[in-house]
Protein backbone atom coordinates (compact mmCIF):
# COMPACT_ATOMS: atom_id res chain seq x y z
CA UNK A 1 0.00 0.00 0.00
CA UNK A 2 1.88 3.36 -1.19
CA UNK A 3 1.56 6.63 -0.30
CA UNK A 4 -0.14 8.70 -3.63
CA UNK A 5 -0.98 12.21 -2.05
CA UNK A 6 -0.65 13.92 1.51
CA UNK A 7 -3.35 16.75 1.57
CA UNK A 8 -2.98 19.18 4.13
CA UNK A 9 -6.55 21.46 5.47
CA UNK A 10 -6.18 24.26 7.65
CA UNK A 11 -9.51 24.67 9.36
CA UNK A 12 -10.56 27.49 11.18
CA UNK A 13 -14.06 28.88 12.99
CA UNK A 14 -15.96 32.07 11.91
CA UNK A 15 -14.87 34.08 15.25
CA UNK A 16 -11.53 33.17 16.77
CA UNK A 17 -11.51 34.93 20.35
CA UNK A 18 -7.93 35.95 21.88
CA UNK A 19 -8.64 33.05 24.69
CA UNK A 20 -5.50 30.16 25.53
CA UNK A 21 -7.86 27.64 23.61
CA UNK A 22 -6.69 25.48 20.72
CA UNK A 23 -10.03 24.64 19.35
CA UNK A 24 -10.93 27.51 17.44
CA UNK A 25 -8.67 25.82 14.45
CA UNK A 26 -7.21 22.62 13.23
CA UNK A 27 -4.81 21.37 10.50
CA UNK A 28 -5.58 18.08 9.14
CA UNK A 29 -3.34 15.62 7.48
CA UNK A 30 -4.93 12.94 5.20
CA UNK A 31 -2.79 10.44 3.60
CA UNK A 32 -4.14 8.39 0.66
CA UNK A 33 -3.21 5.65 -0.91
CA UNK A 34 -3.11 3.50 -3.81
CA UNK A 35 -5.23 0.92 -2.01
CA UNK A 36 -7.96 3.89 -2.17
CA UNK A 37 -7.83 3.91 1.85
CA UNK A 38 -7.52 7.47 3.46
CA UNK A 39 -6.02 7.77 6.71
CA UNK A 40 -6.05 11.59 9.25
CA UNK A 41 -4.32 12.90 11.32
CA UNK A 42 -4.14 16.12 13.12
CA UNK A 43 -1.71 18.33 14.48
CA UNK A 44 -1.97 20.65 17.65
CA UNK A 45 -0.10 24.26 16.91
CA UNK A 46 0.22 26.66 14.76
CA UNK A 47 -2.10 25.28 11.32
CA UNK A 48 -0.38 27.41 8.83
CA UNK A 49 3.48 26.84 10.24
CA UNK A 50 2.27 22.60 10.20
CA UNK A 51 1.04 23.13 6.51
CA UNK A 52 4.64 24.90 5.63
CA UNK A 53 6.45 21.94 7.16
CA UNK A 54 4.05 19.69 5.05
CA UNK A 55 4.30 21.64 1.87
CA UNK A 56 8.24 22.57 1.68
CA UNK A 57 9.96 21.79 -1.30
CA UNK A 58 13.12 19.67 -1.44
CA UNK A 59 16.05 21.99 -0.40
CA UNK A 60 18.70 19.79 0.68
CA UNK A 61 18.56 15.99 1.77
CA UNK A 62 18.23 16.99 5.63
CA UNK A 63 16.14 19.71 4.64
CA UNK A 64 12.60 18.34 2.84
CA UNK A 65 9.60 19.45 3.45
CA UNK A 66 7.03 16.29 4.50
CA UNK A 67 5.09 15.36 1.64
CA UNK A 68 8.46 15.25 -0.59
CA UNK A 69 9.50 12.68 2.08
CA UNK A 70 6.13 10.29 2.30
CA UNK A 71 4.51 10.38 -1.56
CA UNK A 72 5.68 6.39 -3.54
CA UNK A 73 6.43 4.82 0.52
CA UNK A 74 4.41 2.11 1.94
CA UNK A 75 2.28 3.25 3.94
CA UNK A 76 2.44 0.59 6.68
CA UNK A 77 6.25 1.12 7.19
CA UNK A 78 5.64 3.78 10.11
CA UNK A 79 8.43 2.96 12.16
CA UNK A 80 10.82 3.42 9.14
CA UNK A 81 8.79 6.69 7.60
CA UNK A 82 9.29 8.09 11.48
CA UNK A 83 13.37 7.72 10.61
CA UNK A 84 13.19 9.05 7.24
CA UNK A 85 11.24 11.99 8.34
CA UNK A 86 13.29 13.00 10.98
CA UNK A 87 16.29 12.77 9.10
CA UNK A 88 15.37 14.84 6.22
CA UNK A 89 14.03 17.57 8.36
CA UNK A 90 17.20 18.05 10.36
CA UNK A 91 18.29 21.25 9.24
CA UNK A 92 14.85 22.89 10.12
CA UNK A 93 13.49 20.29 12.44
CA UNK A 94 14.37 17.87 15.83
CA UNK A 95 11.89 19.72 17.94
CA UNK A 96 8.15 21.94 18.12
CA UNK A 97 6.38 22.25 15.55
CA UNK A 98 8.24 20.04 13.02
CA UNK A 99 7.48 17.30 15.51
CA UNK A 100 4.11 18.10 15.66
CA UNK A 101 3.51 17.69 11.76
CA UNK A 102 5.25 14.27 11.85
CA UNK A 103 2.88 13.62 14.47
CA UNK A 104 -0.04 14.16 12.17
CA UNK A 105 1.80 12.26 9.80
CA UNK A 106 1.93 9.57 12.58
CA UNK A 107 -1.71 9.60 13.42
CA UNK A 108 -2.72 9.37 9.54
CA UNK A 109 -0.48 6.29 8.82
CA UNK A 110 -2.18 4.14 12.17
CA UNK A 111 -5.43 5.12 11.01
CA UNK A 112 -4.61 4.09 7.96
CA UNK A 113 -2.82 1.11 9.01
CA UNK A 114 -6.26 0.44 11.12
CA UNK A 115 -8.23 0.50 8.18
CA UNK A 116 -5.88 -1.88 6.13
CA UNK A 117 -6.15 -4.61 9.09
CA UNK A 118 -10.08 -3.55 9.66
CA UNK A 119 -8.85 -3.18 13.35
CA UNK A 120 -8.94 -0.55 15.84
CA UNK A 121 -5.85 1.36 16.60
CA UNK A 122 -5.29 0.57 20.29
CA UNK A 123 -6.05 -3.39 19.23
CA UNK A 124 -2.69 -2.36 17.60
CA UNK A 125 -0.89 -1.13 20.05
CA UNK A 126 -1.12 -4.25 22.18
CA UNK A 127 -5.06 -4.09 23.23
CA UNK A 128 -7.22 -1.88 25.21
CA UNK A 129 -7.34 -2.44 29.21
CA UNK A 130 -9.74 0.40 29.70
CA UNK A 131 -12.64 0.26 27.55
CA UNK A 132 -14.05 3.76 29.11
CA UNK A 133 -12.36 6.26 30.99
CA UNK A 134 -13.25 8.87 33.91
CA UNK A 135 -13.43 12.03 31.82
CA UNK A 136 -12.64 15.48 33.48
CA UNK A 137 -14.37 18.42 31.87
CA UNK A 138 -11.53 20.36 30.98
CA UNK A 139 -12.53 24.62 30.69
CA UNK A 140 -11.09 27.94 31.69
CA UNK A 141 -11.17 29.54 34.55
CA UNK A 142 -13.65 32.38 35.53
CA UNK A 143 -12.66 36.30 36.04
CA UNK A 144 -12.59 35.57 39.52
CA UNK A 145 -13.29 32.66 41.91
CA UNK A 146 -17.46 33.25 42.14
CA UNK A 147 -17.43 33.01 38.43
CA UNK A 148 -15.40 29.76 38.18
CA UNK A 149 -17.94 27.95 41.10
CA UNK A 150 -20.75 28.83 38.80
CA UNK A 151 -18.65 27.01 35.32
CA UNK A 152 -17.87 24.17 38.09
CA UNK A 153 -21.30 23.82 39.01
CA UNK A 154 -22.42 23.51 35.01
CA UNK A 155 -20.12 20.47 34.25
CA UNK A 156 -20.75 18.98 37.76
CA UNK A 157 -24.89 19.53 36.41
CA UNK A 158 -23.72 17.47 33.24
CA UNK A 159 -22.38 14.43 35.21
CA UNK A 160 -18.49 15.03 35.22
CA UNK A 161 -17.08 13.75 38.38
CA UNK A 162 -13.56 15.71 37.60
CA UNK A 163 -13.63 19.38 36.05
CA UNK A 164 -10.02 21.00 35.41
CA UNK A 165 -10.21 24.59 35.49
CA UNK A 166 -7.11 26.63 33.52
CA UNK A 167 -4.98 29.59 32.81
CA UNK A 168 -5.77 32.88 33.11
CA UNK A 169 -6.84 35.15 35.25
CA UNK A 170 -3.85 32.57 37.81
CA UNK A 171 -0.70 34.03 38.20
CA UNK A 172 -2.11 37.54 39.16
CA UNK A 173 -1.30 37.69 42.74
CA UNK A 174 -1.37 35.24 45.43
CA UNK A 175 -5.18 36.38 46.65
CA UNK A 176 -6.26 35.80 43.39
CA UNK A 177 -5.22 32.58 42.57
CA UNK A 178 -6.48 31.13 46.20
CA UNK A 179 -9.31 32.53 44.97
CA UNK A 180 -10.06 30.62 41.92
CA UNK A 181 -9.40 27.63 43.34
CA UNK A 182 -11.42 28.08 46.26
CA UNK A 183 -14.17 28.59 44.13
CA UNK A 184 -13.23 25.75 41.72
CA UNK A 185 -13.46 23.74 44.76
CA UNK A 186 -16.64 25.26 46.09
CA UNK A 187 -18.36 24.59 42.34
CA UNK A 188 -17.07 20.74 42.02
CA UNK A 189 -18.01 20.30 45.61
CA UNK A 190 -16.75 16.64 46.48
CA UNK A 191 -15.71 15.72 43.45
CA UNK A 192 -12.13 15.97 41.56
CA UNK A 193 -10.63 19.59 41.06
CA UNK A 194 -7.91 20.02 39.41
CA UNK A 195 -5.69 23.01 38.68
CA UNK A 196 -3.56 24.15 35.57
CA UNK A 197 -1.92 27.23 36.41
CA UNK A 198 -0.79 28.03 32.81
CA UNK A 199 3.55 28.25 33.56
CA UNK A 200 3.55 31.53 35.49
CA UNK A 201 5.79 31.18 38.74
CA UNK A 202 9.41 30.40 39.71
CA UNK A 203 9.63 27.23 41.54
CA UNK A 204 9.64 28.83 44.92
CA UNK A 205 6.20 30.66 44.38
CA UNK A 206 5.04 27.72 42.88
CA UNK A 207 5.84 25.80 46.59
CA UNK A 208 3.77 28.39 47.81
CA UNK A 209 0.98 28.15 46.12
CA UNK A 210 0.86 24.53 46.02
CA UNK A 211 1.10 24.53 50.13
CA UNK A 212 -1.63 26.86 49.55
CA UNK A 213 -3.76 24.71 47.46
CA UNK A 214 -3.31 21.85 48.76
CA UNK A 215 -6.18 22.38 51.41
CA UNK A 216 -8.55 22.18 48.99
CA UNK A 217 -7.66 18.65 48.24
CA UNK A 218 -6.79 19.16 44.42
CA UNK A 219 -5.60 16.14 42.32
CA UNK A 220 -2.96 17.72 40.51
CA UNK A 221 -1.07 21.34 39.98
CA UNK A 222 -0.31 21.57 36.35
CA UNK A 223 2.22 23.60 34.46
CA UNK A 224 3.29 26.17 37.34
CA UNK A 225 6.43 26.57 35.43
CA UNK A 226 7.45 27.17 32.17
CA UNK A 227 8.24 23.96 30.11
CA UNK A 228 11.87 23.80 29.79
CA UNK A 229 12.53 24.13 33.72
CA UNK A 230 13.50 20.70 34.34
CA UNK A 231 15.56 21.48 37.26
CA UNK A 232 12.92 23.48 38.25
CA UNK A 233 9.47 20.78 37.86
CA UNK A 234 12.56 18.34 39.63
CA UNK A 235 12.90 20.84 42.69
CA UNK A 236 8.80 21.37 43.11
CA UNK A 237 7.95 17.72 42.79
CA UNK A 238 10.43 16.50 45.47
CA UNK A 239 8.77 19.24 47.80
CA UNK A 240 4.93 19.69 46.77
CA UNK A 241 2.41 18.51 48.54
CA UNK A 242 0.08 18.05 45.55
CA UNK A 243 0.83 15.89 42.89
CA UNK A 244 2.74 17.67 39.78
CA UNK A 245 1.70 17.69 36.07
CA UNK A 246 2.63 19.03 32.67
CA UNK A 247 4.54 17.67 29.67
CA UNK A 248 1.69 19.18 27.18
CA UNK A 249 4.67 21.20 25.13
CA UNK A 250 6.78 18.54 24.56
CA UNK A 251 6.62 17.56 21.10
CA UNK A 252 7.93 14.24 20.58
CA UNK A 253 10.16 11.27 22.74
CA UNK A 254 13.26 13.92 23.29
CA UNK A 255 12.00 16.61 24.52
CA UNK A 256 10.11 14.44 27.22
CA UNK A 257 13.47 12.46 27.61
CA UNK A 258 14.88 15.47 30.44
CA UNK A 259 11.39 15.53 32.24
CA UNK A 260 11.55 11.56 32.43
CA UNK A 261 14.98 10.70 33.02
CA UNK A 262 14.90 13.10 36.16
CA UNK A 263 11.66 12.20 37.30
CA UNK A 264 10.44 15.48 37.19
CA UNK A 265 6.88 14.81 37.26
CA UNK A 266 4.36 13.03 39.26
CA UNK A 267 1.66 12.90 35.77
CA UNK A 268 3.05 12.95 32.37
CA UNK A 269 0.48 15.01 29.95
CA UNK A 270 1.35 13.21 26.56
CA UNK A 271 -1.04 14.76 23.24
CA UNK A 272 -1.21 12.77 20.51
CA UNK A 273 -1.53 16.07 18.19
CA UNK A 274 2.28 16.65 19.35
CA UNK A 275 3.54 13.11 19.48
CA UNK A 276 1.52 10.58 17.50
CA UNK A 277 1.59 7.22 18.29
CA UNK A 278 4.50 5.65 17.91
CA UNK A 279 5.95 7.82 20.16
CA UNK A 280 3.59 7.73 22.45
CA UNK A 281 3.78 4.34 22.85
CA UNK A 282 7.48 4.71 23.34
CA UNK A 283 6.71 7.38 26.52
CA UNK A 284 4.16 5.48 27.73
CA UNK A 285 6.46 2.44 28.21
CA UNK A 286 9.30 4.91 30.15
CA UNK A 287 6.75 7.00 32.09
CA UNK A 288 5.20 3.50 33.29
CA UNK A 289 8.40 2.21 34.05
CA UNK A 290 9.19 4.72 36.44
CA UNK A 291 6.41 4.24 38.23
CA UNK A 292 5.00 7.37 37.12
CA UNK A 293 1.33 8.43 36.22
CA UNK A 294 0.44 9.34 32.32
CA UNK A 295 -2.93 11.29 31.12
CA UNK A 296 -3.67 12.86 27.44
CA UNK A 297 -3.51 15.99 26.47
CA UNK A 298 -5.94 16.93 24.42
CA UNK A 299 -8.09 20.64 23.72
CA UNK A 300 -8.60 19.93 20.10
CA UNK A 301 -11.03 18.41 17.64
CA UNK A 302 -12.31 14.75 17.68
CA UNK A 303 -9.34 13.65 15.44
CA UNK A 304 -7.25 14.26 18.51
CA UNK A 305 -9.94 13.01 20.70
CA UNK A 306 -10.43 9.45 19.24
CA UNK A 307 -6.49 9.22 18.83
CA UNK A 308 -5.73 9.80 22.85
CA UNK A 309 -8.60 7.21 23.79
CA UNK A 310 -7.11 4.19 21.41
CA UNK A 311 -3.74 5.03 23.63
CA UNK A 312 -4.59 5.81 26.80
CA UNK A 313 -6.85 2.96 27.33
CA UNK A 314 -3.15 0.49 26.46
CA UNK A 315 -2.04 2.50 29.44
CA UNK A 316 -1.93 0.48 32.83
CA UNK A 317 -3.15 3.40 34.71
CA UNK A 318 -5.83 4.97 33.00
CA UNK A 319 -7.18 7.06 35.86
CA UNK A 320 -8.42 10.31 33.95
CA UNK A 321 -9.07 11.52 30.74
CA UNK A 322 -8.79 14.93 29.09
CA UNK A 323 -11.89 15.88 27.76
CA UNK A 324 -12.34 19.31 26.47
CA UNK A 325 -15.54 21.06 26.51
CA UNK A 326 -14.70 24.16 24.90
CA UNK A 327 -18.17 25.15 22.97
CA UNK A 328 -16.33 25.36 19.65
CA UNK A 329 -17.96 23.51 16.64
CA UNK A 330 -14.55 22.26 15.57
CA UNK A 331 -15.10 20.38 18.99
CA UNK A 332 -18.65 18.62 18.57
CA UNK A 333 -19.23 18.76 14.55
CA UNK A 334 -15.96 17.61 12.97
CA UNK A 335 -16.81 13.52 12.70
CA UNK A 336 -19.64 12.13 12.05
CA UNK A 337 -19.48 10.38 15.48
CA UNK A 338 -19.59 12.21 18.84
CA UNK A 339 -16.79 11.22 20.53
CA UNK A 340 -18.06 12.77 23.84
CA UNK A 341 -18.66 11.67 27.41
CA UNK A 342 -21.75 10.70 29.17
CA UNK A 343 -22.41 10.91 32.30
CA UNK A 344 -18.40 11.90 33.21
CA UNK A 345 -17.42 8.67 30.98
CA UNK A 346 -16.08 8.34 27.62
CA UNK A 347 -15.93 5.86 25.51
CA UNK A 348 -12.98 3.86 23.20
CA UNK A 349 -13.67 3.73 19.73
CA UNK A 350 -14.46 0.43 18.21
CA UNK A 351 -14.25 0.92 14.66
CA UNK A 352 -11.32 0.57 12.59
CA UNK A 353 -8.44 2.74 12.73
CA UNK A 354 -8.96 5.99 14.68
CA UNK A 355 -12.61 5.05 14.40
CA UNK A 356 -14.19 8.55 13.60
CA UNK A 357 -15.30 9.84 10.17
CA UNK A 358 -14.78 13.43 8.98
CA UNK A 359 -18.09 15.65 8.35
CA UNK A 360 -17.06 16.77 4.69
CA UNK A 361 -19.67 19.49 5.06
CA UNK A 362 -17.90 20.61 8.30
CA UNK A 363 -14.75 20.48 6.72
CA UNK A 364 -15.50 22.18 3.02
CA UNK A 365 -17.74 24.92 5.50
CA UNK A 366 -14.95 25.74 7.43
CA UNK A 367 -11.99 25.42 5.41
CA UNK A 368 -9.73 28.42 4.86
CA UNK A 369 -6.23 26.84 3.11
CA UNK A 370 -5.52 23.69 1.45
CA UNK A 371 -2.33 21.87 -0.28
CA UNK A 372 -1.51 18.53 -1.76
MG1 LIG B 1 -2.72 22.34 30.47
Amino acid sequence: MKITQVVCQVLRIPHVEAKTASSQDSVLVRIRTDAGLEGVGEADASPEVVKAVIDAPFSHNVACGLREVLVGQQALEHERLRREMHRRTMYFGRTSVTVAAMSAVDLALWDLKGKHFGEPVHRLLGGCLHPRIKAYASILFGKDGTETADIGRRWREAGYEAVKFGWEPMGTSAAVDVDLVRGAREGVGDATVLIDAGCVWDARTALRRAEAFSEYAIEWLEEPLLPHDVEGYRWLRDRSPVPIAAGEEECGRESFRPLIDQRALDVYQIDLSRNGFTDAVYLRDRVEEIGARLCNHCYTSPITVAASLHWLCTCRDAFLFEDCVEDSPLRHELTQEKVQAEAGWIRVPEGPGLGVTLNEDFVRDHLIAESG
